[in-house]
């Protein structure tokens, strides 16, 4: 049995169809909502408020454990007894992954992108310790690596499930779509609303549950996506069309409302993605990261990370300083994990102030 929560009676009501999806209890919920007063007065704007999913409580916690309690639900009930994943070398969902793989007694697999440092920091040394078998190739070859591996377990007698990166598919979308249920039961109770719901988005499958659940939980504010490392929709080239981004993300939302026999049909005009600050690259930790991890230290004392939230934070400074709420509006920064990488880039911080 999977470990579970010893008090779970705050976790949200859901609507009955989402009990048709097996999902074990993985995170922490409802993940707590809290002000930050310190950087609404420091940037003098709208009122900004914290949900924080980097408390999911799964080896310490991130955005990926809400889609991980649907697909290890899905994993054990169809008797798949591996686990296949990618990512990067720090990726925070290889991390939860395996944590939720060591839980729910699965053999886990990641392929990670790049070569085996000599030391492994942040995540890499968390995925040691939480016992997933570590396979390492050239970024672009990851997913074949994957499809690789899985025949090769298969040979060995094993039933690997191969989780795509980022758990972003319709299953892992259901994990978010509870989310908003989630959402807008907090606010009722502590009678707030928000009209803007600001993140880190790269693999899309957060976003997509979000969108997939923000209409059928009542929620009217506007979903803004900080793309991470994706480029907009018209500069992929039309032979490649299955990377476009805000069109895998409505397609990924429509399945998942599919799954939870609401069908609609979302387009990649439904997703409100901001593309503006891909910095130097995925991963690589800029100045404007750098400012937001130790804007939000200094006036919350809140930690941000430096490849997925302090790029959302910076955007999202970047948006208030730009404007683009009104100032009696209120404004929820989703915070989706990630500190665990900050040891890992504490060479990239040694010049800063
Ligand atoms: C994976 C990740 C994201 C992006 O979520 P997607 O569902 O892949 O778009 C954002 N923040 C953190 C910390 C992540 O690990």
């Amino acid at each position: 049995m999977q470990n579970v929560w010893i008090d779970p009676s705050d976790r949200p009501a859901l609507p009955d169809v989402f009990t048709e999806h097996p999902h074990i209890p993985l995170a922490a919920l409802p993940t707590p909502l809290a002000t930050l007063p310190g950087l609404t007065q420091h940037l003098g704007g709208p009122e900004l408020i914290v949900k924080r999913d980097d408390m999911t409580g799964l080896a310490t916690g991130g955005n990926k454990t809400r889609k991980l309690e649907f697909l290890l639900g899905h994993a054990l009930h169809n008797d798949f007894d591996t686990l296949i994943t990618a990512g990067g070398p720090q990726s925070n969902h290889c991390r939860q992954t395996a944590a939720a793989a060591a839980q729910a007694k699965l053999e886990c697999h990641l392929v990670l992108g790049g070569e085996a440092p000599e030391k492994p920091l942040g995540n890499l040394l968390l995925d040691e310790l939480l016992g997933a078998h570590l396979h390492w190739v050239a970024s672009e070859s990851r997913h074949a690596r994957m499809q690789q591996l899985c025949e090769e377990l298969q040979d060995q007698g094993r039933r690997p499930l191969v989780i795509p990166i980022g758990g972003s598919n319709a299953i892992g979308g259901l994990g978010y779509a509870a989310a908003m249920f989630e959402l807008v039961q907090q606010l009722e109770r502590a009678e707030r609303t928000v009209d803007h719901i600001v993140f880190a988005t790269s693999s899309g499958g957060t976003h997509a549950g979000m969108l997939a659940g923000a209409a059928l939980a009542g929620f009217t504010g506007t979903l803004h996506g900080i793309s991470i490392d994706q480029v907009p929709d018209a500069q992929v080239p039309n032979d490649q069309r299955d990377m476009r981004f805000a069109a895998s993300v409505s397609k990924i939302a429509s399945g998942t409302r599919e799954l939870l026999r609401q069908p609609y049909h979302f387009s990649g005009d439904d997703v409100v993605m901001h593309y503006e600050y891909l910095g130097d690259g995925y991963g690589v930790m800029g100045s404007a990261e750098r400012n937001a991890i130790h804007l939000l230290a200094r006036t919350d004392g809140l930690l941000v990370g430096p490849v997925y939230t302090g790029r959302a934070m910076a955007g999202l400074i970047d948006l208030i300083e730009r404007d683009v709420f009104s100032s009696k509006e209120s404004v929820l920064f989703w915070h989706t994990g990630d500190d665990t990488t900050l040891h890992a880039y504490s060479d990239d911080f040694t010049t800063a102030t």
